[in-house]
C-alpha cells in the first residue's frame, strides 16, 4: 500500500503511476490550470489528468514546460473524446492532443467512454500509439465489466488502467475485484463527489477521529482499496490537502464503514445509457 507520495502503482506493463494525481476537469485553460498545476507540483503531485474534452491541454502543456521537474518524473494522462472515436480519427485526435500539450509522448492515453460499435476500432489505434512508443501506457475509462470482457476478447494489448466514477456512494466492488484479477489498475474519477458528500455523518466522525478532513478520509480510502485517485481543485490549500494523505492509516473497520455508504448511485452518466451517446451521433 502507498505509504508516501513518491510511491507508485505498477501497471501490468511495468510502468509506474502515481497514486494521487490532479484532475483538471473544468479548470480553465490558461492561468487557472497553469497555476493549479504549479501549486500541485510544489505540493508533490507528479500526475495530471486532462482530456481533449476539457479544452485545457495547452495550459497543461505550458505548466509542464515551465515546471522545474524533469518530464520523465511526470505522469500525463489525456483521453480521446467520443466524437473522435474510430481508428483514423483517434490517431488524428491523439496527434492534436500531443501538439496542444507540446509533448512527444503521454504517459497514459485513455478511451474516454465505451462508445457502442466504436470502441474496438478506437482501441486498435491506441495499440498502435502504444507500439509506436507515443504513450507509455494505454487504458480505458467508464468501462463496465462487460465492456472490458468484450474488448479483451479481441485486443492485442489488455488495458493497463480503467478510470471510472468511484466514491463512497458508488463503490463498484465487483468491477474493482474484476480489474484486480485482470491486472487492470482502477482509477477513481470524481472521488470527492464534488464535495457533495462532505456532510455525511460517518465521514465527519472519521475526519474528527483521524484529525483529517473528510476529503482526506475519502482519498485515503481510495488508496487503501488499491485505487488510484485524481481529485480536482484549483485552490492552493485544497490541492495541498488532497495529497497530504500518506501519514495515517484507516483501520479495516473504518474502511468497511466507508464502503457501507455505497448506494450504487452515479453522479455522472451511466456508461450503458444509450441516451448519453445519442448526443454524439
Ligand atoms: P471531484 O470529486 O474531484 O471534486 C472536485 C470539487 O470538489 C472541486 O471543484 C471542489 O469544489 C471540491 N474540492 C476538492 N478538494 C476539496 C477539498 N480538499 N475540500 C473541499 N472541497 C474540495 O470531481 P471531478 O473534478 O469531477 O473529478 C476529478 C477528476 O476526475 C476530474 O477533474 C477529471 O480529471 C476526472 N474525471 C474524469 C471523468 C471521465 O469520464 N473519465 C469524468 C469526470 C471527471
Amino acid at each position: 500500500m502507498a505509504s508516501s507520495s513518491h510511491d507508485r502503482a505498477v501497471l501490468h506493463n511495468g510502468v509506474q503511476m502515481p497514486w494521487v494525481g490532479l484532475g483538471v476537469y473544468k479548470a480553465e485553460d490558461g492561468d487557472e490550470v497553469i497555476q493549479a498545476i504549479k501549486w500541485a507540483i510544489d505540493a508533490g503531485y507528479r500526475s495530471i489528468d486532462t482530456a481533449s474534452l476539457y479544452e485545457n491541454e495547452a495550459g497543461v502543456g505550458q505548466a509542464i514546460a515551465e515546471s522545474h521537474v524533469p518530464r520523465e518524473e511526470l505522469f500525463i494522462t489525456t483521453k480521446v473524446w467520443n466524437t473522435d472515436q474510430g481508428y483514423e480519427r483517434t490517431l488524428e485526435a491523439f496527434n492534436a492532443s500531443l501538439e496542444r500539450l507540446g509533448l512527444d509522448y503521454v504517459d497514459l492515453y485513455l478511451v474516454h467512454w465505451p462508445v457502442p460499435e466504436m470502441y474496438k476500432e478506437t482501441w486498435k489505434a491506441l495499440e498502435k500509439i502504444y507500439n509506436d512508443g507515443r504513450a507509455k501506457a494505454i487504458g480505458v475509462s467508464n468501462f463496465k465489466k462487460h465492456h472490458l470482457e468484450d474488448l479483451i476478447a479481441d485486443a492485442e494489448i489488455k488495458p493497463m488502467v480503467n478510470q471510472v466514477e468511484y466514491h463512497p456512494r458508488l463503490t463498484q466492488e465487483d468491477l474493482l475485484s474484476y480489474c484486480k484479477e485482470k491486472g487492470i489498475q482502477l482509477e477513481a474519477w470524481r472521488p470527492l463527489l464534488k464535495g457533495e458528500i462532505f456532510e455525511e455523518p460517518t465521514l465527519v466522525e472519521l475526519a474528527e477521529k483521524y484529525n483529517k478532513s473528510v476529503a482526506q478520509i475519502i482519498l485515503r480510502w481510495d488508496l487503501q482499496n488499491g485505487v488510484v485517485t485524481i481529485p480536482k481543485s484549483v485552490t492552493k490549500n485544497r490541492i495541498e490537502e488532497n495529497i497530504d494523505i500518506f501519514d495515517f492509516e484507516l483501520t479495516n473497520k473504518d474502511m468497511s464503514r466507508i464502503s457501507a455508504l455505497n448506494q450504487d448511485k452515479r453522479n455522472g452518466a451511466d456508461p450503458d445509457d444509450p441516451e448519453f451517446y445519442k448526443q454524439f451521433d
